[in-house]
């Protein structure tokens, strides 16, 4: 009986398999169309000063508005670049988009008497294993007159793992020419300490999962988190901010950016501007 259920099982799992096979082998395709004639879009998520709740960079996120399907979520697709290879052209675009955009901040603000805000950018493994990534994005810094201080990179735990010592190498190096780095999702990999004292960073992002229980939950992991990141000078941004009260608890936290639908969803380039125009000094 046990047998007959175990074949029916793998009979059920078969052709799924194939469809979902399927599906990627159409996905990845249109992706490369989209790429190569307009279909997709970067979207800026602001991030603020938890104290003065000032405007002080924004996340570049992906956006794929598909012909038919509309929009597909990057959670969907980045998988699916990756697993062919087109993560690496798709990330250069995103890469020399956030920069020219983050240049264009940089001039308003300076107009508008603020503080530049920074523009972080996330990378992917296959990225990260690419021989000559860091003179990509070198390259897009002096196209787009980007100083580096103003890029930073998101970098996952899991990603850094995968080979420590090149990792370790090409996270040197991207700090010696002044881009900053910081690790998204953090908590959710498996990197020991001894790693993060190794991991030449500027920043902890505190994953979504860890702050959206908060304040009732999640609150010793969170304190743990930025008590961490402040002995090892790092800043620590939270991901996912949407009440009032999870702010004013991570404010007193210590915690020193936030994120989240509460401040400001993922937007197009042009409410991001608006976002940067509101935050000028009035005129007496
Ligand atoms: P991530 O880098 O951790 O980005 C944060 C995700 O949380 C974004 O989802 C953002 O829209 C969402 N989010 C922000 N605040 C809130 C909130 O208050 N509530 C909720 N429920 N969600 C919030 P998104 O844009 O769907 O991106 C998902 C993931 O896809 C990103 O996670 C990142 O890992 C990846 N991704 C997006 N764009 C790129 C890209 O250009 N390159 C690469 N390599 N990965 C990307
Ligand atoms: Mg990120
Ligand atoms: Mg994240
Ligand atoms: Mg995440």
């Amino acid at each position: 009986h046990a047998k007959k259920t175990g074949r029916n099982r793998l009979a059920e799992y078969v052709p799924e398999m194939t469809l979902r096979t399927q599906r990627r082998i159409r996905l990845e395709r249109e992706l490369r169309r989209a790429l190569e004639s307009g279909g997709l879009e970067v979207h800026y998520q602001p991030q603020f000063d938890c104290g003065t709740e000032q405007l002080v960079g924004a996340e570049a996120l992906m956006r794929w508005r598909h012909p038919e399907q509309g929009f597909i979520s990057p959670a969907e697709f980045i998988p699916v670049a990756e697993d062919s290879g087109l993560i690496v052209a798709l990330g250069e675009w995103v890469l020399l988009q956030a920069c020219t955009e983050a240049a264009r901040w940089m001039r308003m603000a300076e107009e508008a008497g603020i503080p530049p805000p920074s523009i972080a950018v996330n990378v992917s493994a296959r990225q990260l294993r690419e021989k000559g990534f860091l003179d990509v994005v070198l390259r897009t810094l002096a196209a787009t007159g980007l100083p580096a201080m103003q890029l930073e990179l998101e970098l996952t735990e899991s990603m850094l793992m995968e080979d420590v010592e090149s990792a370790v190498q090409f996270m040197r190096e991207a700090r010696g020419k002044g881009v900053r780095l910081s690790i998204d999702d953090f908590g959710t990999g498996y990197s020991s300490l001894a790693y993060l004292q190794r991991f030449p960073i500027n920043q902890l992002k505190i994953d979504r999962s860890f702050t959206c229980s908060l304040p009732d939950d999640g609150t010793t992991i969170v304190s743990a988190v930025i008590s961490l990141a402040r002995d090892f000078q790092l800043a620590v941004v939270a991901e996912g901010v949407e009440s009032r009260e999870q702010l004013e608890w991570l404010r007193r936290a210590g915690c020193t950016y936030a994120q989240g639908y509460l401040l400001g969803k993922p937007m197009p380039p042009e409410a991001l501007r608006q976002l940067i125009e509101a935050q000028r000094q009035p005129v007496h």
